[in-house]
């Protein structure tokens, strides 16, 4: 029996990642669960999961998750914060910490993993793009495992691992192939970009997500930060990644050998396929997800990445080759930005003017350690405040 903590299950992935579970019950069992604001579902979760522990950031919420809890005749635990939420990411019970919590919120916690050791079933990608050099040592001197979740290199990671030693193995390998949907407005009349509005970005044609990574996916930044992630997670550099938009997203990525081939993971749309990938290592499990029908399929398509029509992507490459803290300020101008644009603050198509004006405006150095990267995310946080005042005022 395993134990696993699922911080964020009340996401799109958390929710997945508890979907594969409930199938294995024999195999594992939930140590802890965490969500920032909806009590009730998460209290849902309690009683059909049974963890010891469930976490919200603020007492308020973890008030109403105890009362409900209380009056179902839980035995669950409810605490509250960051450090709750780092010590059941840390904890010497917990054998698996599938981190999906979006945003910056989650690095804390998938830190603590990191420094106890654990495998870490990473889903956060925002992680690895504001601290990728600092996370992935930290990981290497505690002995513990980052698994992909994210789908792209998840595929990647399928393609390389090696399941008698458990080592990638990237001999003859030349560059990886990150597809990219593409989003919602692959098509869309480039004119009518600034009238995009928050429903239509959150909609995504082929994958069920959280709001942020959806507007994330129509801007093409997901893409951007998914570059970046790569890199830290199997040790490349930007020349060795590859983007190919392919809409029907049956592809999940590829990697090119120096001989001519190109290995690619195909499948259904469906984050429970990864989830299960991590979760079963070294075994397939199975993981409720339709099977892929050849014969019903589209015509797969492949194109290149249009860098006009999303600026975003193309900030992401800059942000990784200037290197230093670049991408850290890169990812939490984009968490302000994504968050006033959801909020009505401004135009869609000023998302990728406050990232590139936080990234002209803000201090770049080499942050060496996580608390320098934590403040770095904090002064770029207010160079993108700042962008956004003067583009609404404007
Ligand atoms: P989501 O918005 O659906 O869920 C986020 C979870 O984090 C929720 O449980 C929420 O309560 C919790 N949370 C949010 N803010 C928090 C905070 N400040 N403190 C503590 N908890 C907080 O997001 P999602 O789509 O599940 O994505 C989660 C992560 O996985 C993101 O980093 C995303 O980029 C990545 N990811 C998602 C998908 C996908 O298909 N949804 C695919 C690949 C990677
Ligand atoms: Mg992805």
């Amino acid at each position: 029996m395993k134990y696993i903590t699922v911080l964020g299950s009340t996401g799109s992935i958390g929710q997945s990642t508890l979907d594969v579970l409930a199938r294995h019950p024999e195999q594992f069992g939930v140590f802890a669960l965490s969500a920032a604001t909806q009590s009730e579902k998460l209290a849902e979760q309690c009683l059909a999961f049974r963890p010891r522990y469930a976490v919200m950031p603020d007492a308020e919420h973890a008030d109403v998750l105890r009362d409900l809890l209380k009056d179902a005749g839980s035995l669950t635990e409810v605490l509250v914060g960051t450090e709750a939420l780092c010590q059941v990411a840390a904890d010497d019970a917990v054998d698996l910490v599938m981190a999906a919590i979006v945003g910056a919120a989650g690095l804390l916690p998938a830190w603590a993993a990191a420094c106890a050791g654990k495998t870490i079933l990473l889903a956060n990608k925002e992680t690895l793009v504001m601290a990728g050099d600092v996370f992935m040592r930290c990981v290497a001197e505690h002995g513990a495992r980052v698994l992909p979740v994210d789908s792209e290199h998840n595929a990647i990671f399928q393609v390389l691992h090696q399941s008698d030693t458990g080592c990638l193995n990237k001999s003859g390998m030349q560059s990886v192939i990150l597809t990219a949907s593409g989003g919602s407005f692959l098509e869309t009349d480039l004119a009518k970009f600034p009238s995009i509005t928050p429903v239509m970005a959150v909609k995504h044609p082929n994958w069920s997500m959280g709001r942020k990574i959806s507007v994330d996916s129509s801007t093409m930044m997901n893409k951007g930060l998914e570059v970046i992630e790569a890199c830290h997670l199997f040790g490349l550099n930007a020349d060795q990644i590859e983007v190919v938009v392919h809409p029907q997203s049956v592809i999940h990525s590829m990697v090119r050998y120096v001989d001519g081939s190109v290995l690619a993971q195909l499948g259904t749309p469906d984050m429970r396929t990864p989830i299960a990938y991590c979760l079963g290592l070294p075994e397939r499990i199975d993981a409720g997800v339709a099977p892929l029908d050849f014969f019903r399929l589209n015509a797969l398509t492949f194109r290149q990445p249009d860098m006009q029509r999303f600026p975003c992507l193309q900030l992401a490459f800059d942000a990784l080759r200037h290197g230093q803290d670049a991408p850290c300020v890169l990812n939490a101008a984009n968490e302000i930005a994504v968050a006033a644009f959801l909020r009505g603050n401004i135009l869609f198509t000023d998302i990728a003017r406050v990232v590139e004006d936080s990234l002209d405006v803000c201090k770049l150095d080499a942050s060496a350690t996580i608390d320098e990267l934590l403040d770095k995310d904090a002064a770029a946080r207010q160079c993108a405040q700042a962008a956004v005042q003067r583009l609404q005022a404007a």
